[in-house]
């Protein structure tokens, strides 16, 4: 489904033969790869924003449930994929729609909402009564104008000035809208083409079509056991969410403070999901809560202030790590406080939280301050230079405060495991395309079962290349990445032929997943980024990190060589 915002035209077309084995991630890819000038200005006419569910997405498989988002991306200047939880994938897959991709701009400078009905037709409607809207008050707005049964993804005032590290907000299934693809500034782009939101029904049949449905019901059924059985998608996730995992890379010295000055924070215990837990319960709020369709799962929380009210869901581990761990800030409340205007503004929180903890590693603000962190985020709203800068990433903060120690890879802040003391995380952060990404192939769960020695450099580049194809394997699928200590390449395997009706082998599926890769590494290079690109700031090679006094020593051979 194509929608043209030039004239605010709609098509419908057949799936191209192209694009008929793959899905999400995949999908976007190669759609952004086919349809986008690599040389276009991100946040011109030229550029696309394509959203596709995956391959298993609107099948009963567990944890299917993800939407992949793609651009050209405003921050790292290269093709750029941010996948999302909720309800929307799963709706569109209902509808047997492969993708929607929004070309072109409007003339003037109007916003708009586009609704899709149960019966797939699409109005384009005026969204100027919901402009400089924070994203919960808009889909107040727009649940009680089209009802509440409506998937909606949407952007905040952060996608309205186009800010690089504006995120694309989804509701939820209790339609809040706490999801988000949050890196790489699609809000921005999406800004640029006057959308501020996408409004679904919730179809009245399930027309997603399988090629093996018994097959596929078969292998569904062996994968929900296999992620009830392992320990972190069936026990740790469910009790403690994300934040389960601040301790365990806090004991590997791994957890970047005070802007990655050390892998180690004092105060860990306080924002730890031991803590989260049991804060949550104390005030009725809730762990174990399920945010997107099909999710078995269930990392998500719903976290309530001092007053047993809503104030945010769901509390990720990287946004307690960015705003938490990073600024020095060990306060739950404050730390919930910023998630929740990230979200309402439709920022990235990662990028927002780093881009602060580099203010205060600039003495520009100081390191714990919980005031501080709150009040920078307000001033995103202000469009002040600092306001702006902070929106548009650390980089950008770095630059009005002429300060480099800036922990970013293609201008995107790294997530929150140290790459010197996580060496595999060094590789996966330079030579993703999608520049520096805990979910482009994290390797914390080998780091801390021992299958790589995290502070060696040998072994690194082979197994970051394997969770790199692996996780565009679930990329593609639509699949929750918390599902990767489930699925083995066989069991991917069957699930993707039983979908489409092929006989691939394992080996196959992998070729077209690196193949994938290289798609996208092809466009970065179309796009003028470069092998110096795809390196790290030069103060992880200089500076040991405290307590394991560890550097990044992989070579520019190591990391160049990974997809020969
Ligand atoms: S585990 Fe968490 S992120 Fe994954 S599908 Fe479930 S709620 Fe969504």
């Amino acid at each position: 489904m194509r929608f043209d915002m030039t004239d605010q035209s709609v098509s419908v077309d057949e799936l191209p033969n192209a694009y008929r084995h793959t899905g999400g991630r995949g999908l976007t890819s190669q759609y952004i790869s086919n349809e986008v000038p690599p040389d276009c200005n991100p946040l011109e006419h030229r550029n696309q924003l394509v959203f596709a569910p995956g391959f298993l997405g609107g099948t009963q498989i567990p944890n299917s449930g993800r939407l992949s988002i793609g651009a050209k991306s405003p921050l790292t200047g290269g093709i750029k994929e941010s996948n999302v939880g909720g309800s929307f994938a799963l709706n569109l897959s209902m509808q047997n729609i492969a993708a929607l991709a929004i070309r072109g701009k409007p003339q003037d400078d109007n916003l708009y909402v586009i609704q899709i009905d149960p019966e797939l037709r699409c109005t384009i409607h005026s969204a100027t009564p919901y402009r400089n809207l924070g994203t919960y008050a808009t889909v107040d707005e727009l649940t009680n104008r089209f009802g509440k049964q409506n998937s909606v993804l949407v952007i905040g005032p952060a996608g309205e000035q186009m800010l690089k590290s504006a995120s694309i907000q989804a509701t939820d299934l209790d339609g809040r809208p706490c999801r988000a693809a949050g890196r790489g500034g699609l809000g921005a782009v999406m800004g640029s083409k006057g959308v501020k939101a996408i409004v679904l029904a919730k179809p009245q049949n399930n027309q997603m079509e399988v090629a093996e449905k018994r097959r596929l019901l078969q292998l569904g059924a062996v994968f929900s056991k296999a992620i009830m059985e392992a320990p972190f998608s069936g026990k740790v996730l469910r009790k403690f969410g994300t934040a389960a995992l601040v301790g365990p890379v806090n004991s590997l010295g791994a957890f970047p403070t005070f802007n990655a000055r050390t892998g180690v924070f004092p105060e860990w215990k306080d924002i730890s999901g031991e803590e989260l837990a049991i804060l949550t319960s104390s005030r009725n709020g809730k762990v174990g809560h399920k945010g997107c369709s099909r999710c078995i799962i269930k990392c998500s929380n719903i976290f309530h202030d001092q007053d047993n009210r809503y104030l945010t869901s769901s509390l990720e581990y990287e946004t307690i790590w960015a705003s938490g761990g990073m600024c020095g800030i060990h306060d739950l409340d404050a730390i919930a406080q910023f998630d929740f205007l990230c979200d309402d503004l439709g920022l990235d929180t990662i990028n927002t939280g780093v881009a602060i903890a580099v203010a205060m590693d600039a003495g520009h603000l100081k390191f714990g301050d919980a005031n501080a962190l709150r009040e920078m985020v307000k001033e995103v709203m202000t469009q002040s230079d600092l306001g702006r800068a902070i929106g548009n990433g650390p980089d950008a903060v770095g630059s009005i405060l002429h300060h480099d120690r800036v922990p970013v890879v293609k201008h995107q802040s790294i997530a929150a495991y140290d790459p010197r003391s996580i060496k595999g995380m060094a590789v996966t952060y330079c030579s993703s395309p999608m520049g520096a990404d805990h979910t482009a192939g994290n390797l914390i769960g080998e780091s801390l079962s021992g299958v790589v020695d995290p502070l060696r450099r040998e072994g690194q580049v082979e197994a970051s290349r394997k969770k790199q194809i692996l996780a565009m394997g679930l990329d593609c699928a639509g699949l929750c990445l918390f599902t990767g200590s489930a699925i083995k390449n066989d069991l991917l395997t069957g699930l993707f032929n039983a979908r489409f009706g092929t006989s691939f082998s394992s080996d196959h599926l992998n070729e077209m997943m690196l193949s994938l890769l290289k798609l996208e590494r092809n466009f970065n290079q179309a796009a003028g980024l470069k092998s110096s690109d795809d390196r790290l700031p030069q103060f992880f090679y200089d500076e040991p990190l405290p307590p394991n006094f560890s550097r990044v020593d992989l070579s520019d051979e190591d990391i160049n060589s990974i997809f020969q």
